[in-house]
């Protein structure tokens, strides 16, 4: 069973995330454990202080050293053999997250996500404590934990057994380097739009040359950077370069 442990001030936020739909089922089915701890608990002062004011002066905040590796140790300590956790911490500045990310942390047993909140992190966290740093975007949110359950989500719906339809992670965007193709339901006609003929045919080999050709033409259009690095046969590329000098003339 994978192992999921999240530092946070704010456990109850993650209640409804942990106990509702894929995650929550991922837990029940004992596929993984989902654990929010709070490491104030951790803050071995008077008034369970977590941060304190920037040697140097300045705004905001920083979120003190002491709990932090309070709680990441007495979480090493309580566990019973296997290999040490990735710690990871939830940080505007740190690597971009991306799938190819969430497919490396899906092979790790242990993983501990470390949410700040206030203006920074004591230095040391980041230099003796973490093994990563993980950034959800170019943008800054009040805390690290809406980021650390965007991760979580995304890594545990890669656990086998947590999807019901195992394939369905496989042809996603990103997993295959391309963006996925177009999906279309009954009714075949909706007001006099219709569902592309080829997907009502019943021929496979077409259906699956359609989209693999959707999904190249979507992917050239909205993000035409990964192509740099997808996997393509020299056909493709070639069929990619006609298509985008139809897109310029
Ligand atoms: N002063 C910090 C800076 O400029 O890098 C930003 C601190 S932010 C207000 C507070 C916390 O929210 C961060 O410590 C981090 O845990 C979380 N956070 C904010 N934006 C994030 C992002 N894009 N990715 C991951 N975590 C983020």
């Amino acid at each position: 069973m994978m192992r999921i442990d999240v530092l946070t001030l704010f456990p109850e936020m993650f209640d409804g995330v942990f106990g509702a739909s894929i995650l929550g089922k991922a837990k029940d089915k004992g596929i993984v454990s989902l654990e929010a701890i709070n490491f104030r608990e951790y803050s071995n002062n008077k008034h369970n202080t977590v941060d304190d004011y920037p040697y140097g002066g300045g705004g905001g905040m920083v979120l003190k050293a002491e709990p932090v590796f309070g709680a990441v140790e007495d979480l090493m300590a309580k566990k019973e053999g296997g290999s040490r956790p990735r710690v990871i911490l939830m940080c505007p500045q740190g690597e971009t997250f991306t799938q190819k990310k969430a497919e490396e942390l899906a092979k790790e047993e242990h993983l501990v996500l470390i949410c700040g909140h206030y203006e920074g992190y004591d230095e040391r966290i980041r230099e003796y404590l973490v093994t990563d740093e993980l950034s959800i975007g170019d943008y800054v949110l009040t805390g690290g934990e809406i980021p650390a359950m965007t991760v979580i989500d995304s890594v545990v719906r890669l656990l086998p057994g947590v999807l019901g339809n195992e394939s369905s992670a496989v042809t996603d965007s990103y997993s295959t380097g391309l963006l996925e193709y177009p999906h279309y339901t009954r009714p075949a006609v909706f007001r006099d739009w219709e569902v592309p003929e080829v997907l009502i045919s019943g021929n496979h080999a077409k259906i699956e040359a359609w989209r693999r050709e959707q999904s190249l033409l979507r992917t050239l259009r909205r993000r035409p950077d990964l192509l740099e690095k997808a996997e393509l046969t020299d056909k493709e590329r070639k069929w990619l370069a006609t298509q985008e000098q139809n897109q310029t003339t």
